[in-house]
């Protein structure tokens, strides 16, 4: 059993005053690893390391810093299987997945952002007798705070942009999945990242995670995790004037016009809304279809749903593995339950497993992907964010029907829509008060565009510019032309 340890000051730590938590594999309920459970004071040992470390990075040139993130990419891309078998073991995802999305993008979160440093250009406003010469420095010391569902990979895509623009970093990953956070703070003490620049603290969120909202050193939060939460978040950090930004729950919808290629759109809308057992916050839980195609979509849906392979997160041909612990299993049954009183039914799923694999009985947190018809759009199945392998599906009889539905909750991170008519596509998505919407595609992601969510999904964006303005302070420098 691997004792994960804070890293603080170039140093691996024990929490202070020495407790620690249990770290649980989904899929069997064994103790994998023991975490650190620290406190306010150990929060204030690794602020004060970043402090006192920001000044010296900060000065660093943008280009040495960019060497810096390649240097880290290679050093990860090195580890790739390593991650991919961590995040498998602590999240319950399959292997494939952790291979292909998590590991893969991990590193690519870090040679994007020092491809991106490298187009930058210094910005300039000639006036007639003046230029304006905008600077950007780091804020300082930010926290970064993550959720479990992509640990590695949400962490690196916040990561990458602070280092680059020249922050020292206090980290506290989800403590429900901190072993891929550890394997990020190992590799950057091997290839000898200044000390203090990154920090790693790992607790409790109401702890850890609160003691870095509060602490004074830290001038900026990029949070990412569940909407409760984030409020918890800007409500504590708000009044410091800390900057903020909030990546926080969805409620996705699928939309499924009558004239869809459904060859791609059944396909699709099952991608979209089972990846990861539903526990990606793009994922489109809510499927929209016109009534004129409903029968046939939601039957063609069915059997594609049944056609998932679950089965143990380590086999390669795992398409479903566990959800992230029996808590949340039970969480995400309570919403089943829910949905039979609100008048759903179950098309398929709803049971534990249909395959899972017998020697992890009853210990894993197997979920069969479940598809549900028969419920008011309004009803709390439908608006509320299950976050796991739950579909809920609903039909229109007009575009702007199928707007009113899918503006119908208080979340706007994503959402897809599957057409023929690409012109029509365009127009119906920006009737649709999200950050985010795709046509004939999912999770399709080009990292230069803005990422992020309207209404309780968020506040600000992420991905190129919007990560570097949000991990900078602009100066602007106006010089009088000399004659
Ligand atoms: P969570 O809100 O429970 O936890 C997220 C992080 O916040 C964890 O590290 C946790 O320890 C910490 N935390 C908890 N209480 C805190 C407090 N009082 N102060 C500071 N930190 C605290 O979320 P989760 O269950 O880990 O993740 C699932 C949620 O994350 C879902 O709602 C999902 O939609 C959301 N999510 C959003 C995005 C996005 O980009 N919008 C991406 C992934 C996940």
């Amino acid at each position: 059993m691997l004792e994960l340890k804070n890293y603080v000051n170039g140093e691996f730590v024990s929490a202070h005053d020495g407790q620690t938590l249990d770290d649980i594999n989904p899929a069997n309920g064994e103790v994998i690893a023991t975490i650190p459970r620290s406190k306010a004071n150990d929060v204030e040992r690794a602020a004060r390391a970043a402090e006192h470390a920001q000044k010296d990075w900060n000065a660093t040139s943008l280009e040495q810093r960019i060497v810096w993130l390649d240097t880290i990419a290679d050093a990860l891309e090195q580890k790739h299987e390593a991650i991919a078998q961590a995040e498998s073991l602590d999240t319950g995802k399959p292997i494939s997945l952790a291979r292909r999305v998590d590991a893969s993008r991990s590193v690519e979160n870090f040679r994007f952002f020092a491809a991106f440093g490298r187009e930058q250009t210094e910005m300039t406003f000639k006036m007639e007798d003046a230029t304006n010469f905008v600077h950007r420095n780091g804020l300082g010391v930010v926290g970064l705070i993550t959720p479990w569902n992509l640990p590695l990979y949400l962490l690196s895509w916040k990561v990458a942009p602070a280092l680059l623009m020249g922050n020292a970093i206090v980290a506290k990953p989800s403590e429900l999945t901190p072993m891929t956070a550890n394997i990020l703070a190992e590799t950057l003490d091997e290839i000898n990242l200044p000390k203090g620049v990154f920090n790693l603290v790992h607790g409790l969120g109401p702890e850890v995670g609160q003691a870095i909202l509060e602490h004074p050193s830290i001038k900026g939060i990029s949070f990412t995790g569940g909407t409760a939460t984030g409020r918890i978040v800007a409500a504590t950090a708000a009044p410091l004037f800390k900057k903020l930004s909030l990546e926080l729950g969805g409620k996705n919808a699928t939309i499924v016009l009558d004239d869809a290629d459904l060859d791609k759109a059944v396909p699709g809308a099952a991608r979209a809304a089972f990846t990861n057992s539903g526990q990606v916050c793009l994922c489109g839980s809510r499927i929209l279809v016109d009534s004129k195609i409903a029968e046939q979509f939601t039957s063609a849906l069915v059997k594609e749903v049944e056609s998932m392979r679950i089965g143990r997160p380590d086999e390669d041909a795992t398409q479903i593995g566990t959800v992230i612990s029996m808590e949340h299993l039970l969480k995400v049954e309570s919403y089943i339950d829910l949905a039979l009183t609100e008048g759903g039914t179950i098309l398929t799923g709803g049971t534990r497993s249909m395959t899972g694999p017998l020697d992890h009985g009853e210990n894993g947190a197997y979920l069969a992907p479940t598809v549900i018809g028969g419920l008011p759009h309004w009803s709390r199945c439908a608006t509320e964010e299950i976050f796991g392998p739950v579909v809920t599906v609903h039909t229109f009889d007009s575009l702007a029907e199928a707007t009113e539905i899918a503006n119908a909750t208080e979340y706007g991170l994503a959402g897809s829509i599957w057409t023929k008519d690409i012109e029509k596509g365009h127009a119906l998505a920006k009737t649709i008060d999200t950050g985010i919407v795709w046509v004939n595609t999912w999770l399709h992601r080009d990292l230069r565009t803005p990422f992020g969510g309207v209404k309780n999904s968020g506040v600000g964006r992420e991905g190129g510019q919007w990560s570097l303005g949000f991990f900078s302070e602009t100066t602007n420098v106006c010089v009088m032309d000399s004659n």
